[in-house]
């Protein structure tokens, strides 16, 4: 059974302010206490895992051993089973240091060159404890996803990363058409998020 989460103070390991603010506003419920790795200073470590799983608990070990308080890590991006699996964690590097999504698009559509357009986003969310003079460090990680399939030319401009060629499942419109609400009610993030706060967060108060 997993570990449940009780402590009152949560470091969220980003320093993406619209990430540690989505994972608050996700957290507001338990009545936890979110502040994240930027605004405590903790530096970014090396992301250098296989897979998202792997660089997600990279993350959330970093920040737990750095502030001594649980944390939250999360890593994500697009999967293109066609081509091997890519842009998978490399999915921000494709963008080169200019971070133009526009070109990491092209890139897809390029390669993929007619195959298979089907594909996924996934996410992994690691709650790690940092090691306490009771108990060693502990680790629990979930994952998400949300399939669907790629389409060109891109469509809409409300989501960000690879969204506007990205169509759900069971949907007509791109993510990048979605409105946010919307989207973040069915993304691998949220999909994440669901089984984490099953397995270990109790339920608010009524
Ligand atoms: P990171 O986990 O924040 O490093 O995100 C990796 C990259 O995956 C992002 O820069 C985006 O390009 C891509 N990505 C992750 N989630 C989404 C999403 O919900 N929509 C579009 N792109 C995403």
């Amino acid at each position: 059974m997993a570990q449940r989460f009780t402590e009152p103070k949560l470091v969220i390991a980003s320093h993406n302010p619209g990430k540690v603010r989505e994972i608050d506003e996700l957290l507001a419920p338990f009545g936890t206490t979110v502040i994240s790795a930027g605004d405590l200073g903790l530096p970014e470590p090396v992301e250098d895992g296989a897979t998202f799983i792997a660089n997600a608990e990279i993350k959330a070990r970093a920040a737990a051993e750095g502030s001594g308080l649980p944390a939250l890590a999360d890593d994500s991006g697009l999967v293109v089973p066609a081509l091997g699996g890519q842009p998978g964690i490399f999915s921000a590097r494709w963008a080169g240091p200019t971070k133009d999504f526009g070109l990491a698009m092209e890139k897809v559509w390029r390669e993929l060159d007619g195959a298979d357009p089907t594909a996924y986003f996934a996410c992994a969310l690691s709650l790690c404890w940092p090691a306490t003079d009771a108990a060693p460090l502990h680790i629990e990680t979930f994952e998400g996803a949300v399939h669907g399939t790629l389409v060109w030319p891109t469509r809409g401009n409300k989501g960000f990363g690879y969204d506007p060629m990205f169509i759900p499942q069971g949907f007509d419109i791109t993510f990048g058409e979605f409105e946010p609400s919307d989207k973040h009610a069915i993304s691998h993030r949220a999909d994440a998020f669901r089984k984490l706060v099953a397995a270990c967060f109790s339920a608010p108060d009524p």
